[in-house]
């Protein structure tokens, strides 16, 4: 497949790009457009990778129900691991991602998922009724190809012996392997970076993008509201929006039609973990997968129901938290003492305003005693927390922009030299530097890779048929 949609345009190396967003899916497009010999206009009106891309849980994974979303993150892991280098500069690690259930139907998920992932590409399924065959996780790097594939590992004492402080209820663990996490930043600025050093320098402007101007079917030129005030008008050869929550408005500039993105409201707690429950040296990322009831007693279940405001326009459904809670809440050590809590779910109803607020204010107060009981199901000590969280508790968060079948958004949209890069959901830092190549390969009209397809709008490659949820129970 041959990026062609605008073969009259009339030069390649040279071409002046102008690229709305300086997130990771900006610096990203911006070094691999610089690698090509693009002369790149970088527009930011916040700090660079200051929105959501400053907020994540950092984490990155190969396992994907979709074939054209596995070529697409591998390709994104190895640009990964080659920004590392030797030094692994972006301090990327191998722990893995492990997912644990105590229920039947759960036990029945994981290995249905382990199945099908495994079919789709995540390497090697390995079963394990004893521990004499598994990998631990070592701390850092990620180098050992055995790190690779994925281990099913069953019965409560079995976990125990690999993670004591998980709850004895546990009676399986998916454990993905060639997966992690990094220094989000580090990656950002690596990207800036061989954006600035490239033979074309890329120029940043600090300032937003805000009227686009059309010469017939393709866009002349960018008019940019800098922070000082001026205006400042960008003749262009292409205009690429990598605006994250904001790529909508942005491109209603260029076209009247819609963007198929929704964007969600997603938030993290950061424990200061003073009584060491989650051992910052070995322990994954981690998910509890089975349905639960949080533990209220009789009188706190009756003021939840009355604090609910949702029916005068508020935020707070406390009355759904009396009742059964999807699985999904999840961890990671952040180094430090730190630990990441987060629990989706919590935050999904809450609407999300046309031009959205960053930094994010608000989420749930409730939310990090929210995410503590939930959690509490996986790691029993966490519930030494409760009613006793620190002052230095922080939450903060962005938003995930989604598509409708969840793949990334990437290619020419709304005129012939116009372009759109983001829309990656969940997945949005680890999809960045595929995504970024994708992207500068159709504006430079290179040959495409097999995955173009199914991230162009509207799609070539249809939707993947089979739909596995690892939190549903039915
Ligand atoms: C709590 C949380 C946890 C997450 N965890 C992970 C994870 O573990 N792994 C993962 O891969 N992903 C994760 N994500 C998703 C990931 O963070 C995002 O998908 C990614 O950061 C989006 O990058 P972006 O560059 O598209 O958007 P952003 O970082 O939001 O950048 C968009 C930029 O566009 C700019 N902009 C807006 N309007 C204009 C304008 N008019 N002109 C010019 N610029 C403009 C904004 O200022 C902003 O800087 C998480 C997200 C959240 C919220």
């Amino acid at each position: 497949m041959r990026a062609g949609l605008w073969r009259c345009a009339p030069r390649l190396s040279g071409r002046e790009v102008v690229v709305a967003g300086g997130g990771l899916a900006g610096a990203s497009c911006a070094w691999q457009l610089a690698e090509r010999g693009a002369s790149v206009t970088l527009v930011e009106p916040r700090a660079l990778l200051g929105a959501t891309s400053q907020y994540s849980t950092e984490c990155y994974r190969d396992f994907f129900i979709d074939s054209a979303l596995v070529p697409f993150m591998s390709r994104s892991v190895e640009l990964m691991e080659t920004l590392a280098g030797d030094d692994n500069v972006i301090n990327l690690t191998r722990r893995g991602y492990c997912f644990f259930a105590g229920s039947d139907g759960g036990k029945e998920a994981l290995e249905r998922f382990a199945v099908l992932a495994s079919d789709f590409g995540a390497g090697e399924l390995r079963s394990h009724k004893s521990l004499e065959k598994y990998l631990r996780s070592p701390a850092s790097g990620f180098r050992d190809p055995a790190l690779a594939g994925i281990d099913l590992v069953y019965g409560s004492d079995n976990i125990q012996q690999i993670f004591p402080f998980v709850t004895k209820e546990a009676q399986v663990m998916l454990h993905a392997r060639k997966c992690g996490w990094m220094d989000s930043q580090g990656l950002g600025q690596a990207m800036l970076a061989a954006a600035s050093e490239s033979a074309s320098a890329t120029r940043t402007l600090r300032g937003r993008v805000a009227a686009v101007e059309k010469r017939g079917e393709d866009v002349a030129a960018v008019r940019v509201l800098r922070n000082d005030g001026a205006e400042e008008l960008l003749p262009c050869d292409a205009f690429v929006n990598c605006g994250g929550a904001w790529m909508s408005k942005i491109q209603r500039l260029v076209t009247d039609e819609a963007l198929p993105l929704e964007n969600e409201v997603h938030a993290k707690v950061i424990l200061n973990d003073v009584k060491g429950v989650i051992p910052q040296s070995s322990t994954p990322f981690m998910v509890w997968r089975d349905q639960m009831m949080l533990d209220w007693d009789a009188e706190t279940r009756e003021g939840l129901v009355e604090l609910d405001d949702t029916a005068e326009g508020g935020i707070v459904n406390s009355s759904s938290w009396v009742g059964p809670q999807p699985g999904g809440q999840h961890l990671r050590p952040a180094g430090n003492g730190r630990v990441l809590m987060l629990w989706e779910h919590l935050h999904r109803h809450m609407p999300v305003e046309e031009d959205p607020e960053m930094p994010l204010s608000c989420f749930l107060d409730m939310y990090p005693e929210l995410c503590l009981a939930g959690l509490q199901k996986m790691v029993p000590g966490l519930g030494s927390y409760h009613g006793e969280l620190g002052r230095d508790t922080l939450v903060d968060g962005g938003y995930y922009t989604n598509t409708p079948d969840q793949r990334p958004l990437v290619g020419s949209h709304g005129a012939r030299n116009a372009f759109v890069c983001g829309g990656m959901g969940t997945y949005g830092l680890m999809g960045s530097p595929a995504a970024g190549e994708l992207l500068a390969k159709h504006v430079m009209q290179e040959e495409l890779p097999s995955y173009a397809g199914a991230c162009s709008w509207p799609r070539l490659v249809p939707p993947p048929e089979i739909v596995v949820d690892l939190l549903d129970d039915s």
